[in-house]
């Protein structure tokens, strides 16, 4: 796929960054750059909406502070306590991963994402998000809310119903990312989707994008919710 012209990448990082200051969320995990705290959030995230994710990751932490306290723990008591988020995988995943962090890495996380995607249950998304949020790199992330974001803003309903597959919206969350500004750009991105650009009712009269967004360029009434 051809990748967007460069004076409409910077407008949208622009436009974006810009839409975060003023309504960027403000979540405990936003709070810490440390990459266990991180780690710890990205796995409850997968699968669990952010309120119901806040009050068990401060429980999860008072609990587990570090990743030693989480490897040491019986794996039983990991899952209980993470029972009400459900998808019982994930507290399992991220009990041997704490394992393995210890056993391998001394109890340091590592900030290179094969070594990262060696580890169980850790795919693409959650490496970027290590790297980025953790280590400050310019990773790119790729979740549901962003790639709503990113194929309405560049593809349009009619280019989005011929992609196949995740290559396309990867290659353009990478080309997009502001160098620099990997961390501000992509908990933007993913409060953009969360908040603004949602599924059912994308806020498009209001939004900074709508002067070059595809999604409502393709529209006969422009402003009218699109669904894709
Ligand atoms: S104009 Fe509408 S569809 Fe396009 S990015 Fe904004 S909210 Fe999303």
């Amino acid at each position: 796929m051809k990748l967007p012209p460069a004076p409409l990448v910077r407008r949208f990082q622009r436009r974006l960054l810009a839409w975060y200051a003023t309504h960027g969320r403000d979540l405990p995990w936003r709070r810490t750059r440390h990459p266990y705290r991180v780690l710890v959030s990205e796995i409850m995230l997968q699968q669990t909406q952010v309120d119901r994710v806040i009050p068990k990751y401060r429980q999860f932490l008072r609990r587990y502070p570090t990743i030693h306290d989480l490897a040491r723990a019986r794996v039983e008591d990991v899952r209980r306590l993470w029972y009400p988020l459900g998808y019982n995988i994930r507290p399992v995943r991220l009990h041997t991963i704490a394992r393995e962090t210890v056993a391998r890495y001394g109890g340091h996380l590592p900030d290179d994402a094969a070594a990262l995607r060696r580890l169980p249950g850790i795919g693409r998304y959650t490496a970027g998000a290590v790297l980025s949020f953790a280590y400050d790199r310019d990773a790119a992330v790729l979740d549901t809310n962003v790639r709503r974001v990113l194929g309405r803003v560049f593809l349009g309903p009619r280019r989005l119903a011929r992609v196949r597959g995740e290559r396309v919206f990867w290659d353009l969350a990478e080309a997009l990312l502001p160098r620099g500004r990997g961390y501000d750009f992509n908990q933007a991105l993913m409060d953009f989707g969360a908040t603004w650009c949602t599924p059912r009712k994308p806020k498009c009269p209001s939004c900074p994008m709508k002067g070059f967004c595809a999604t409502v360029a393709s529209l006969s009434a422009p402003g009218v919710p699109c669904r894709s």
